[in-house]
C-alpha cells in the first residue's frame, strides 16, 4: 500500500487589495458595520468564524494506492439557526476561501429571513480528475471524518461548485448509516440538494438560477425595464449560470449574447439558442465547440456590450482591471464574491447597478430550507408551490434591501449587508452573550 503525504495547506490566494478572500469578505462586513454604527463587541464576536474544522483522511484510489485528502468545514455563525452551506470540490479550495464563503452564508441566510446560520466546506481537489467510484469513496470518507460535526439539526451541507445531488446522497447515506438504523429515515435532512428520489425538493436543482432571475425581474420592475428586450452575458455555465439563462430566456424572453465556462468562451451577436446550449453543455461537459456561436478569447467576454452581466463562476473575477470596460446596466452576482471592493467602487461611480451575491444567489439556500422543512415534516411540495414560495421570499429580500439602500443612501451590496448584519446583531442583543 502506498500513501502520499498529507497535502500541504495551500498558500493564501491574494485578492486585489487583500491578502486573502476572507479579508475581502471581512472588509464588506466592516463597511456595513461602520455605516450602521455597529457595537464594538459585536464586531469582535463576528470577526472570526465560530469553528474551523480540518480533517485529513485516506482514500483508496482505483489503482489500489491510497491518497490523503484535506477537507474543511467552517461553521461561521449559528445565532439564527443551524449552520448551513455548501461543500465545494475545487483545486482552489483553501482555508481562507472556505471561511469567506461561510461568512457569506451567514449573511445570505440572515437576509433571506431563514432560520439558519452560515457554514461552508470543501476539499481541495479537481473532481474531473477522479472516477465516479473514487469520488464516492472520497465523499463517504470525508463525511465519516466530519462525524457529528454535521447533523440534521446542527450543520447541514448542500451542493456547491464541483458537487451535486449525487454527492449529497452519498453524504446522507454515509451519515445515516454511521448513526444507526433508527436514524435512517429521520435524518435525511442532514444534507439538502438531494435528488428528489432521495428526499430532495422539487425545484432545488434550478433554484439558484431561478432566484438570480427573480432578483433581476425585481430590479427590472423597479427600473421599468423590459426584460423581453434585454441582452445578457453569463460567465460560468454550471448549475447556476445554465439555469439562470434557461429561465431568463425561456420565461422572460431575454437574449443571451455570450457565455463562458472552464472549457471556453462563445459569442453570437444575434443571440444564442439557450435550450440547445443547455443540452450541449450537459452532453459535452462544457460549452466549447457549441455550433450556434463562435469561439472568442476569454478576456474578450468582458468587452461585450449587453444590458445584464451574470457572473456565475468563481470569486474575484471582476476587479479594477476589467470593471472599467464592462459595458452593462446591471451586474447580477450568481457566484459568491465575484466582484472585488475596488470593482464595486468603479461600478458605483459609473452608475452600473449590482445585485449582490448574498441576495442574488440566495435562491439555492432558500429552496434548501424548503427541502429541510419538507423532510422534517414528512411533506412533499409541488414544483409550482416551491417556485411561488421562492419568488415571494427572494423578492421580499430584494424589497427590504431597496428600503435599506434608500434609508442609508448607499449601494446595494452595503444595503444587503446592513440588513443581514442587523438581524444577527438584534438576535445577539436579545439573547445576550453567555456566560
Ligand atoms: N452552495 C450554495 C450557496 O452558496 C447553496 C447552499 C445551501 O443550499 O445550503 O448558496
Amino acid at each position: 500500500m502506498s500513501q502520499t503525504a498529507a497535502p500541504a495547506p495551500q498558500a493564501a490566494i491574494a485578492v486585489e487589495g487583500f491578502e486573502n478572500l476572507y479579508q475581502m469578505a471581512a472588509s464588506q462586513f466592516t463597511r456595513a458595520a461602520d455605516t450602521m454604527n455597529l457595537d464594538k463587541d459585536l464586531r469582535v464576536i463576528l470577526s472570526q468564524p465560530k469553528n474551523e474544522i480540518i480533517v485529513n483522511f485516506p482514500v483508496r484510489m482505483d489503482n489500489g494506492s491510497y491518497q490523503l485528502f484535506k477537507g474543511y468545514r467552517i461553521q461561521h455563525n449559528n445565532i439564527l439557526g443551524c449552520y448551513k452551506g455548501g461543500i465545494r470540490y475545487h483545486p482552489q479550495v483553501h482555508l481562507d476561501e472556505v471561511k469567506a464563503l461561510a461568512a457569506w452564508m451567514t449573511w445570505k441566510c440572515s437576509l433571506a429571513g431563514l432560520p439558519f446560520g452560515g457554514g461552508k466546506g470543501g476539499i481541495q481537489i479537481d473532481p474531473t480528475k477522479y472516477s465516479a467510484d473514487e469520488l464516492q469513496r472520497i465523499t463517504r470518507r470525508f463525511t465519516h471524518a466530519l462525524g457529528s460535526n454535521i447533523g440534521p439539526d446542527f450543520d447541514i451541507p448542500a451542493p456547491d461548485v464541483g458537487t451535486n445531488g449525487q454527492t449529497m446522497v452519498w453524504m446522507m447515506d454515509t451519515y445515516v448509516n454511521t448513526f444507526g438504523a433508527a436514524h435512517k429515515n429521520v435524518s435525511r435532512h442532514v444534507v439538502t440538494g438531494k435528488p428528489v428520489s432521495a428526499g430532495g425538493s422539487e425545484g432545488r436543482d434550478e433554484a439558484t438560477g431561478r432566484g438570480v432571475v427573480y432578483t433581476i425581474a425585481a430590479w427590472a420592475q423597479e427600473k421599468k425595464f423590459d426584460l423581453a428586450k434585454a441582452t445578457y452575458v453569463v460567465q460560468g455555465f454550471g448549475n447556476v449560470g445554465s439555469f439562470a439563462a434557461k429561465i431568463l430566456t425561456g420565461e422572460y424572453g431575454s437574449t443571451l449574447l455570450a457565455a463562458q465556462d472552464h472549457t471556453g468562451t462563445i459569442h453570437n451577436a444575434n443571440g444564442i439558442d439557450v435550450e440547445a446550449l443547455f443540452k450541449y453543455a450537459i452532453e459535452k461537459k462544457g460549452i466549447a465547440g457549441f455550433p450556434g456561436a463562435k469561439a472568442i478569447e476569454r478576456d474578450d467576454l468582458w468587452k461585450i456590450k449587453a444590458d445584464i452581466l451574470i457572473p456565475a463562476a468563481l470569486e474575484a473575477q471582476i476587479t479594477s482591471k476589467n470593471a472599467p470596460i464592462i459595458d452593462v446596466k446591471l451586474v447580477a452576482e450568481g457566484a459568491n464574491g465575484p466582484t472585488t471592493p475596488k470593482a464595486d467602487e468603479i461600478f458605483v461611480k459609473r452608475g452600473i447597478d449590482l445585485i449582490p451575491d448574498i441576495l442574488c444567489n440566495s435562491g439555492g439556500v432558500i429552496v434548501s430550507y424548503f427541502e429541510w422543512t419538507q423532510n422534517k415534516q414528512g411533506e412533499s411540495w409541488y414544483l409550482d408551490e416551491v417556485r411561488a414560495k421562492l419568488k415571494r421570499r427572494i423578492t421580499d429580500a430584494f424589497d427590504r434591501t431597496m428600503r435599506v439602500k434608500a434609508q442609508y443612501k448607499t449601494d446595494m451590496r452595503n444595503a444587503a449587508m446592513i440588513r443581514a448584519v442587523d438581524r444577527v446583531s438584534t438576535s445577539y442583543k436579545e439573547r445576550g452573550i453567555f456566560p
